[in-house]
This record gives C-alpha cells, structure tokens and sequence, in this order.
C-alpha cells in the first residue's frame, strides 16, 4: 500500500510555481495576484482564506483580502466583484463559499469574469471542463488528477465510482475522469444520497472517490483489495485531547481501508493539501493568459 503524500506534492508543487514566479520577476513580468472575498465569521470558511492567502505569500504572489460582515447586501458584494473584475492589478479571484443565506450564491458566481475564475465555479469555465477545453478547473478535482497523475495511478479502463456530487467536487471529478487524456479515460459511476446499494458499487470500484462529509463512511468490506481511495472529507470532530479542541475525519475508515488499498490519501495531508496548491496553480494560469 503506497499512502498518496498530498503533503509532499503539494510542496513540491508550490516550489516549482514559486521557481516560475523568481523566473517572471527576473524577466520584468509581473508576479501573480490572487484576492479573496470573505464574507461573515465562520471558523472553517477563515481558516481555509487564510492559508490560501499565506500559501501566496510562500510562492512569492500578491495577495488581497477583503473581508465583510454577514450584514453586506447582494447589491454591495455584487459592486465589489465588479470592482475586482476591473482591477487590472488582480490575476484572479474567489469568493469563500458558503455565503449568508440573504446572498444568491448562483448571482454572485454569474458575476465573476470568467477570465479570473480561478474557482472554476463559472458556468463557462465548467462548461468549457466538460468539453475537454483549456480552462480553469476546480481546485479540488485538478488536485485530485494531479496527486494521480504525479504517482503514476492508471486511470484507463478502471472503473471508478466518485461518491457525492456537489458542484464543486464530486460532479466535476466524475467528468474529469471520464474525459480522453491521461489520468481519465476511466468509466465513471456517480453516486450520491439516493443511490442503491452503494457497497455493491464500491466493492466493484478500482478508484473510490469519497466526497460526501460522512465520517469514517467507507468500511473496509465495501471495497475490493487493491482498489485505490481518494478521500475528500473534511469534517471537523470534537476532541479535547487536541490543542484545537477538535480533529479533522475524512470519510474513509483509514486504518481500516488502508491495509486491503494499493494508494490511498490520509486525511489530513491528502487531498486538502493540494486543493490549494491547484488554486495557485490556477492563479498563475490567470495572470499568464492576461499577459499573453
Ligand atoms: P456536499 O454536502 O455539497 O455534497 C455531499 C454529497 O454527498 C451530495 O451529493 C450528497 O448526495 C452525497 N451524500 C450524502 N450522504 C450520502 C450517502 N449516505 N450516500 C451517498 N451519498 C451521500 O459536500 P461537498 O462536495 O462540498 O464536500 C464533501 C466533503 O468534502 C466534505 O467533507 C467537505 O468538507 C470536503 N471538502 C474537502 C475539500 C478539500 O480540499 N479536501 C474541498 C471541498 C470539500 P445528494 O446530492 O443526493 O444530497
């Protein structure tokens, strides 16, 4: 069993964009600037801005951070996001989801230019994901397909069921995969709350995909030996043992699942690393696009 090291390649990642940025500074370009919107106090939401905005920092980016109370209106976070869609000095952008329930979150992702979706929540940048054009592709399915691709994990002709199919995870990952090219090229089942019989499912997969925020769902008879697991899940489980007050679970039964694996992401130190990684990646893509 080979535990896919998220932490690693997401390092080497970031030092290999932090090269490229010495390189664009060296040649007179300008380096890449990434901003995010923070709306509202929640601990999750904060703590996930605030490494990706100190990861910019590592790989030598500029970056912003604006912040506004739970009490903004549509209308003033709309002005905002046109005010960075004009910014000439910002590469790309996002807005930390979720946002207040008084907010269209369908409104405020409409509004971002889609040439500094660096989400790649837009519309137009999924649509173009799913007709296998260059763009923006979400940052936790891209990490998914890179820490794949990095250690060399077949991904043709395998089947592989991704299970949960939010916007931002399951559903695009499910259409990655199934894409030509390398990784991809594999068949693809979908699953999510109403499906029947998801053991049956799993205990067939090659890859399992595990995107659905259920702690410790999958159990070590629901996969077949030699399978691959991708664990998505982040929860946040009290624990008064650690400093934080809780731990984060995945929603894979590690100890469990890992000895029957052929690779496996440990959470922490799996895919959450490299979700942040692929947005620097992608803002980089951004601000080179702009100078092109
Ligand atoms: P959502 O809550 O948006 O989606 C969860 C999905 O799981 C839904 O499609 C839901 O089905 C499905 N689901 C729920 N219960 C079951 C069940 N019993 N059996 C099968 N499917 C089920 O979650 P996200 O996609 O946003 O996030 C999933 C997890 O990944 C969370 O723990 C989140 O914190 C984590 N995450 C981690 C990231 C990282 O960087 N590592 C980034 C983003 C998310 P239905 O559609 O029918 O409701």
């Amino acid at each position: 069993m080979i535990v896919l090291d998220g932490k690693k390649t997401s390092n080497d990642l970031k030092l290999e964009i932090a090269q490229e940025v010495d390189r664009m500074k060296v040649a007179g370009s300008k380096v890449p600037h990434l901003a995010a919107i923070l709306v509202g106090e929640d601990g999750a939401s904060l703590t996930y801005v605030g490494s990706k905005v100190r990861s910019c920092e590592q790989v030598g980016f500029e970056s912003t951070l604006l912040k506004f109370p739970d009490t903004i209106s549509e209308e003033e976070l709309l002005d905002q996001v046109h005010a960075l869609n004009t910014n000439d000095s910002i590469d790309g952008y996002i807005v930390q989801l979720p946002l207040p329930k008084h907010i269209d979150e369908n409104k405020i992702l409409m509004a971002i230019d889609p040439e500094k979706d660096v989400d790649g929540f837009h519309p137009y940048n999924f649509g173009k994901m799913a007709l296998e054009m260059d763009t923006f592709i979400p940052a936790t399915p891209f990490g998914i397909m890179e820490i794949l691709e990095r250690y060399q994990v077949k991904t043709k002709g395998k089947h592989v069921v991704v299970v949960g199919r939010s916007h931002i995870v399951g559903r695009p990952m499910s259409i990655l995969l199934s894409r030509k090219g390398n990784p991809g090229n594999a068949t693809v089942t979908l699953a999510h709350s109403h499906t029947a019989n998801l053991a049956e499912l799993t205990q067939q997969a090659d890859i399992v995909i595990m995107a659905l925020g259920i702690p410790h769902f999958l159990k070590a008879d629901m996969v077949k030996a030699g399978a691959v697991i991708i664990d998505v899940g982040i929860t946040r489980v009290p624990n008064a043992d650690s400093p934080k007050g809780y731990q984060i679970v995945g929603d894979v039964d590690f100890n469990e699942v890992a000895p029957k694996s052929s690779y496996i992401t440990p959470v922490p130190g799996g895919v959450g690393p490299m979700t942040i990684a692929m947005l620097l990646k992608n803002t980089l893509l951004a601000c080179k696009r702009r100078q092109n």
